[in-house]
This record gives C-alpha cells, structure tokens and sequence, in this order.
C-alpha cells in the first residue's frame, strides 16, 4: 500500500495544553463510545496508554480489535505495520486509523516488495534444487506478509519465531502440497527430499539468535543486504546455507551493546539481564535471559521483591515496569536513548485530532490493505495461529542458581 504524509495539525492542537488535551480526547472517547477502541503498543509513551482500551504488543493488540464485535473505529496508538495488521484482521466495515502517518518502523521499512521479489529470483536461480521457505516477522509491511503468504510461507512473532522455523524447515506450505489428500484412492508420487532454506525477514538479529538457539552454527546463515547483487553473497555459501537473513534491524534495540553489559557486570553484580531478541548475537548472549516483550514482563511479573533487573528493550516499557514494580529494581541496560522515535510521533495532540475528526465523521488518516494482500498476508498469518506451541522463541534458559523464578 501507498503511504501518505501527515498533514500539519490544525494550530490549536499544538496550543493546547496537556490537561485540555486530555478532556478534549476524553470527550471524544466517550462520544465515540463503543464505536470505538483504542489500541497502545507496549512502547508507547503514558501519556496515550492512559486513553488505551488494550495495552501490549502489535498482534495481541490487532486480535483483541478483531475480538470486538460493535466497533467502528480502531485507533491504533503504535507505527504503521501495526495498524496494517490490524486493518488485515479486523472485519470489512472496521475502520483503522493511525494518528500520525509518520510513525512509521525503521525496521520494517528496511524490506520492500521490488526487493524482495529481487532476492527471490536470485536466490532460485543460484539455488534452482531447493526449497526456499519466506518467513517474516510481524514486524514487516502488510505487502511482505503477502509475498511471504503467496510463496508458502507464513508470519512469526518474536513469542512463536522458533516454533514457526521448525514448521518452515519440514517444507512450510509445500510439506502439505505433496501428501496424497486422506482418502484419496490416487497416490501422489513423492518428490525426493530437497535441502530447505529459509529466507527471513526483515530482522537478522532475531532470526540469527532463534536459529542458533535451535543449533545451527553462523557458518550456516547469511546476511542478504538488499543493495548488492547475491545480496553480497558468493553463490556457494548462498548454496550452503540454512538461513538467508535479510539485513534489517531494530534501531532501538541495535542500541544495546556487549559492553553495556560488561559493564553492568561489574558494578551490579546482582542484577539480571534480560533483552529483546531483536538486539544482536553477541548481546543476547551475554544476557541471562531474551524473549519477546511479553517474555520479558512474564519475567518481572513473577519475580520476587527484590529483584534486580536490567532490561534491553524499549525505554517506555522497562519505565513503566519500573513504575508498576516499585518492589523491584529495574533500569534500562543502556543509558542511551532507547526510544523508539516514531512510536514516540503519536502523541495528545495527534490522538485529540483524530478522534475529534471521528466525533465529526471525518475519518483522518485511514490505513487500508488493498483486498489481495491483504488476502495472501492474511494467509500467511493464519498458518503461523495454526502452528502450534510458542514459549521463549530463542530457548535461551535461565541460567542454574538465580533467584528468580
Ligand atoms: S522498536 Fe524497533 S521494531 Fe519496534 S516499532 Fe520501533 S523501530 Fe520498529
């Protein structure tokens, strides 16, 4: 789909202070009553959490909408994947709404379809005997999530990555495409086992550390980087390899270094790590624990007073942990500025004139998947609810001899 730009706000939007802000969009909130559910990712600044019917992560958030029968309007306080992906869920008549179309994701912008296509004709060409499986992140355009779902390939989480490779690596799709149907007096003459690769986008850190955490040496994936021809492979490790990882990443969480950790080491000896998957090899590594963001607050949730934590993810939700766990130390790994900036765009201001422009019926800032992809990426999520199992998607254990549990 084609992105538009925001529009200035009207001048008073940006007069108005904060408690003004805050009646206004309550007035709207409540006049748009059950027509009306406001989403707000995880990383979200408070400020918009407060006005958020559902607070969590992009698919749960995306669910929950669809899971709600009366409404009109999803106002999706989060970046634009999200709100494609929610606008893919939820049926026809719902209408989708971003209040800022510049919160947009780094990462999921680092992967488009010319691209893609691109990579996948390259890579057959080089690899003609083998079985490409396309998997994505939930993290990636609404037209990548198509393309995946058009090829035999599905969607993960950050929660369900490893349980979706392990599908993908018994042939994703095609492992039902060359089974004789149940009943069928017909039998199907098998083709002979081909070497299955798996193309991964668009985070390499998540798709790295998940594979490793299953076994497979780094020897045995490559970086695709969409810019250079072979995506800077030589045709013979683009033949060895397992894993194809497209070269994008998380701004905010690239952030987090080894160091950071070295360094914590040293002067809180005490206190745990726990990182998004989304930050690189050799920082998950050196943590204690990695997971998704549901993952990592599962982990606080439970934890004992008197937990010490440091925590690789985005600054809004390890603050509000802290905020929500005054029994337990916790602190964001890095002192940088982990932020996710664009998340950061929708703010009162951007939230006040959309909803109201809604009480007005004037629908501002729509996002619509045009009807195909939203059917092939649609596709491609329904395979990933139909694989089963999630859990820690990188299998990183907890280390013997802690205290949390
Ligand atoms: S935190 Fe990273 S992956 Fe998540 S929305 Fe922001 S840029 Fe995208």
């Amino acid at each position: 789909m084609i992105k538009s730009w925001q529009q200035p706000l009207p001048t008073i939007y940006n007069e108005l202070s904060d408690a003004e802000l805050r009646v206004r969009i309550q007035m709207a909130k409540d006049a748009l009553g059950k027509k009306l559910v406001i989403l707000g990712h995880h990383y979200q600044q408070d400020a918009v959490i407060d006005f958020a019917d559902f607070t969590g992560d992009s698919f749960e958030l995306s669910r929950k909408a669809a899971a709600e029968k009366r409404i009109e309007y999803v106002v999706f306080c989060g970046v634009h994947f999200m709100a494609e992906s929610a606008d893919i869920l939820t049926p026809e008549h719902v209408r989708v709404i971003l209040p800022d179309l510049g919160a947009g994701c780094s990462m999921a912008d680092m992967a488009n379809l010319d691209q893609t296509i691109e990579c996948w004709e390259q890579l057959h060409q080089t690899c003609p005997d083998q079985l490409i499986v396309p998997i994505t992140y939930m993290n990636s355009s609404a037209a990548i999530k198509a393309f995946v779902g058009e090829h035999g390939g599905a969607v993960c989480t950050s929660s369900n990555c490893r349980n979706v490779l392990e599908w993908a690596l018994k042939g994703g799709a095609a492992q039902h495409t060359n089974k004789a149907s149940p009943g069928s007096a017909t039998s199907v003459a098998l083709s002979p086992p081909k070497k299955i690769k798996i193309l991964f986008f668009p985070d390499q850190h998540l798709g790295r550390n998940t594979a490793h955490a299953m076994g497979y040496p780094l020897d045995r994936m490559v970086v695709w980087d969409p810019r250079q021809d072979l995506g800077g492979n030589n045709e013979r490790d683009l033949i060895d390899a397992d894993f194809v990882l497209w070269k994008g990443h998380c701004s905010v969480h690239q952030l987090f270094r080894p160091e950071h950790i070295d360094q914590l080491r040293k002067t809180h000896p005490r206190m745990k790590v726990i990182v998004h998957p989304e930050c690189q090899f050799d920082v998950v590594q050196k943590a204690d624990l990695a997971g998704s963001t549901a993952y990592i607050v599962q982990q606080v949730e439970k934890a004992p007073p008197g937990s010490e934590w440091a925590i690789g993810t985005e600054v809004h939700l390890v603050n509000r942990l802290a905020k929500q766990h005054p029994e337990q130390k916790i602190v964001v790994l890095s002192d940088c500025q982990c932020l996710c900036t664009t998340m950061y765009r929708i703010d009162l201001p951007h939230l006040c004139w959309a909803l109201e422009n809604l009480v007005e019926g004037n629908v501002v800032n729509e996002i619509n998947v045009d009807p195909d992809t939203g059917k092939w990426a649609t596709l491609a999520l329904e395979r990933m609810l139909a694989i089963k199992g999630t859990g820690n998607p990188i299998g990183k254990q907890q280390p013997v001899g802690t205290t949390v549990d």
